[in-house]
């Protein structure tokens, strides 16, 4: 390999170029037209455009891709996480063009994919794993049996589901139809398939994961494993490593767990074993995650592997470099800095980040996707960045944290960042053992969180990075910012919005979207009586489904139409006394 495309975006793509710098390979960057001059296409060697303007026709495009790494020579490609990071015809593909594919095999990728097939496998090595159906739901009343036998609360899970999304926690019998329904319909619109199985659910569970490395010829080492319970919308905001409080016993059983799955499959690449842990102790496996993980930072931080160059290593054919699980060293945690507005239910926050100013000193990594004057583009992730910290022991990594997240200044857009202050002088999560779960956050934190402030663009002259594209190949010049602020108006609009919290309503009636989207369905009539916390609408948000409950007991009148485009806070219904 000399040549690395690196079909991704965002952090996780500067990521992988600065590994390719480490290791003297050249890398390529791809780029849709938003992120024409991001970060992740300065960091690369070169960089080629997609052409899209959409997830589907930029790094979602397999022939796209395949005709860059044509075009652009490369012998490797590396699809980082998400997008088709996972997807057993690229894969195919890449290696039928004789590119060298840094990942699992498709059929491995086609076996641990499937949820259900994953799920199998698990079973077949004796893993440990809840209550469950093996193939997927023929129909709604499949899944009103299997709660029926093994009695509530159960989750009904989309077989291709990924991100957190298409999954549907069910706690009364009587929204078992309208969660198969709703899980089915997520899952189409998400993934292009809409098959779903049902397990139990576990209530407060932790998030355990283990970290392993096979060379695709059966050998497969554990890498050490992340406590990642720290969720909201069952997506992870905080991680680290090792996990506290496991005990030998447990650490053993899932690392044991994971490494015979990863034999049985003889799994090629780095790959993550994600378990749920009860209260009780009781473990159930949860899916493969067969690609480098948002999270792998902390686990290289308390082992010294660095997971991208064994990526490379096993690519190339040259084995591990790690026979054995390595003892951890220390403790680290990251987190995800997201340009969301905790305050506002986690609601994204686009726009143009004005300031950006990382952390740095002893024990900190700042993998950042973007830098001052960039933008948080409204087609993908919120991710902007994410900080790691090292420390001894968990008491010094969690210090440590407080004071690198002090020295975080962004502007433009808000961030999770007073989230996660607000989670550092929490005595769930700071003391020993642990008392946080995976809906810890949504359930204790989230009604105490208080809106972002947000702060008005500055226009001072700066001079300004333009790209231009020169026959699909970025080129960069430089130009006062108030010359190109004729050409590009828009941008120098200032944004002020008032922060409005949502626990502060003046109006007492109304029921306030939480999302902006479209109200996907009405499931009371006009005129209708409904209590306090019954379900009556279904939002959809970037092909996310989310359940409106009422906030009130009282009689309800729409406001919105079925159908109909909301903004966040909007009034969807009047709910009088
Ligand atoms: P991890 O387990 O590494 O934390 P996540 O489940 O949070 O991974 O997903 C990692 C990233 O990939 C996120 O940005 C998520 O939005 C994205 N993602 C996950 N699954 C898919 C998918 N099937 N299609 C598109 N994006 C996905
Ligand atoms: P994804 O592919 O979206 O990451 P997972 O199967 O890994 O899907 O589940 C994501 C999260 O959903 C878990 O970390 C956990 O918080 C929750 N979850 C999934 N299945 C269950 C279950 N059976 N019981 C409790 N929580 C669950
Ligand atoms: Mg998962």
């Amino acid at each position: 390999m000399q040549r690395i495309l690196i079909a991704n975006r965002g952090e996780i793509a500067v990521r992988i170029a600065r590994a390719c710098a480490d290791a003297g390979y050249q890398s390529i960057a791809v780029y849709s037209d938003q992120d024409f001059g991001s970060m992740h296409t300065r960091v690369a060697d070169e960089a080629y455009a997609l052409n899209g303007d959409t997830a589907a026709t930029s790094y979602l495009d397999i022939e796209r891709i395949l005709d860059v790494a044509e075009r652009s020579k490369a012998d490797a490609i590396h699809p980082g996480y998400g997008f088709i990071s996972e997807s057993a015809d690229f894969s195919r593909a890449v290696e039928e063009a004789g590119i060298t594919f840094i990942g699992p095999t498709a059929d491995t990728l086609e076996q641990l994919g499937d949820k259900v097939t994953a799920r199998k496998i698990a079973a077949t090595v004796g893993a440990p794993l809840v209550p469950g159906i093996d193939r997927p739901l023929k129909d709604a009343r499949e899944a009103y049996d299997f709660a029926a036998e093994f009695g509530l609360p159960v989750a009904i899970k989309a077989a291709f589901g990924g991100g957190g999304r298409g999954l549907k926690i069910v706690r009364r019998m009587e929204e078992v139809v309208e969660a198969f329904e709703s899980a089915t319909r997520e899952a189409v619109a998400a993934f292009g398939r809409g098959e779903c199985y049902i397990e139990k659910f576990i209530d407060r569970p932790r998030h355990i994961e283990a970290q392993i490395i096979g060379d695709g010829q059966g050998n497969v080492v554990v890498i050490g494993d992340r406590d990642c319970s720290m969720q909201r919308r069952n997506q992870k905001l905080i991680e680290e490593a090792p996990a506290p409080d496991l005990g030998a016993e447990l650490r053993k059983r899932i690392h044991d767990a994971a490494k015979d799955i990863g034999t049985a499959v003889k799994y090629r690449g780095a790959g993550t074993v994600e378990f749920l842990l009860g209260e009780d102790s009781q473990t159930s496996f949860l899916e493969v995650n067969t690609r480098l993980q948002v999270e792998h930072p902390v686990t290289e931080m308390v082992t010294g592997v660095d997971l991208v160059a064994e990526q490379f290593r096993i690519a190339e054919g040259r084995g591990l470099s790690v026979a054995d699980t390595p003892e951890p060293d220390g403790h680290a945690f990251e987190f995800r800095i997201n340009a969301e507005d905790p305050g506002r239910g986690f609601l994204p926050s686009p726009g143009k980040i004005t300031t950006l100013q990382g952390p740095g000193g002893p024990g900190v990594r700042w993998d950042a996707g973007v830098q001052s004057g960039d933008h948080v583009v409204e087609a993908f992730d919120s991710m902007i960045a994410k900080l790691v910290v090292f420390g001894d022991s968990r008491q010094h990594a969690l210090t440590r944290s407080r004071r690198a997240l002090a020295e975080i200044e962004v502007e433009g857009v808000a961030t999770v960042i007073p989230f996660d202050k607000m989670v550092l002088e929490h005595k769930a999560f700071t003391a020993s053992p642990v008392q946080t779960y995976t809906q810890w956050i949504e359930e204790e934190l989230l009604p105490e969180l208080p809106s972002a402030p947000r702060s008005n663009l500055v226009s001072e002259p700066q001079l300004e990075r333009v790209y231009v594209e020169i026959d699909g190949r970025r080129v960069e010049i430089r130009l006062p910012d108030n010359v190109l602020a004729g050409v590009l108006s828009t941008d120098r609009v200032a944004i002020s919005t008032p922060p409005q919290s949502p626990y502060e309503d003046t109006d007492k009636a109304a029921l306030r979207s939480p999302v902006s989207g479209s109200l996907a369905r009405q499931l009371v009539t006009d005129g209708a009586r409904v209590s306090k916390g019954e379900p009556v609408a279904v939002c959809e948000a970037m092909k996310t489904e989310t359940t409106i409950y009422a906030h009130k007991d009282g009689t309800l009148s729409w406001v919105i139409e079925e159908n109909g485009s909301i903004k966040v806070d909007e009034a969807l219904a009047k709910i009088g006394d």
